[in-house]
């Protein structure tokens, strides 16, 4: 005869498994119902990419489910973490991709840097990502309204002068708005320079061997997005 305890446990220990996408779970005690994912762990970089954009569309229902938030569900997390996937976003308050994705603790890797940019530090954590996490997904995150690219914009047309470290910010952004139109408005300048400073994130990123690998031989998917601060919709570029 079946014990249900036991049947009961078994099963919060597979959907932990699951959850962190792991194959054996040494947690054995530490599972609570109201802890588990509700969405199974992304097996993909597909699904991983399906998974942000269900959380986006529940965070602007506001219909977010807060999920791997508890204790029990941290306490799965004090030895091991698999995130699956890695978000490269700005330091801007209104921009947590956690938030905005609707995951929870141990879901994404996050680097944020104002402007989203490329750094070399951001880089060193990029690979730690991709070689020790095995992340299959990385999303680079603008957003409308970037205090960054608006600054990098105010010192290509009216030369204005910042703080020396804000300077090398706007330095590393220059490059990537080139290709603008700067004759149209400043808010469809801002607009198109912040989508303009994500494709430059991403063309970067490319430039190492080591990705151009990872994207042709792991299916790692390497994703650029824009937050609309107003909808809080995520605007997946093609
Ligand atoms: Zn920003």
């Amino acid at each position: 005869m079946t014990n249900p305890t036991i049947t009961r446990r078994q099963l919060l220990l597979g959907a932990c498994c699951l959850s962190l996408g792991v194959t054996s779970c040494a947690a054995t005690n530490k599972t609570d119902p109201d802890a588990l994912s509700t969405e199974p762990y992304p097996r993909n970089a597909t699904e991983a990419l399906d998974r942000l954009k269900r959380g986006n569309q529940r965070f602007m229902a506001e219909k977010s489910f807060h999920a791997h938030e508890k204790f029990s569900w941290r306490s799965l997390l004090v030895d091991t973490q698999k995130p699956f996937a890695t978000v490269i976003g700005c330091s801007d308050s209104r921009v947590p991709p956690e938030l905005i994705f609707d995951v929870g603790f141990g879901d994404i890797f996050t680097v944020r840097l104002a402007g989203n940019i490329i750094a070399e530090d951001v880089v060193g954590s990029l690979q730690y990502a991709g070689s020790h996490l095995h992340t299959p997904l990385f999303v680079v995150l603008g957003h409308g309204g970037c205090g960054a690219v608006a600054a990098t914009l105010d010192a290509i047309l009216h030369h204005a002068q910042e703080p020396e470290h804000i300077e090398s910010l706007i330095k590393l952004i220059k490059p990537g708005l080139r290709g603008l139109d700067f004759n149209q408005s400043w808010k469809n300048l801002l607009h198109a320079a912040v989508e303009a400073n994500v494709r430059w994130s991403m063309q970067q990123l490319l430039m190492f061997p080591e990705a151009k690998r990872a994207l042709k031989e792991r299916h790692v998917i390497l994703v650029g997005t824009v937050y609309d601060l107003k909808t809080g919709g995520v605007r997946f570029l093609s």
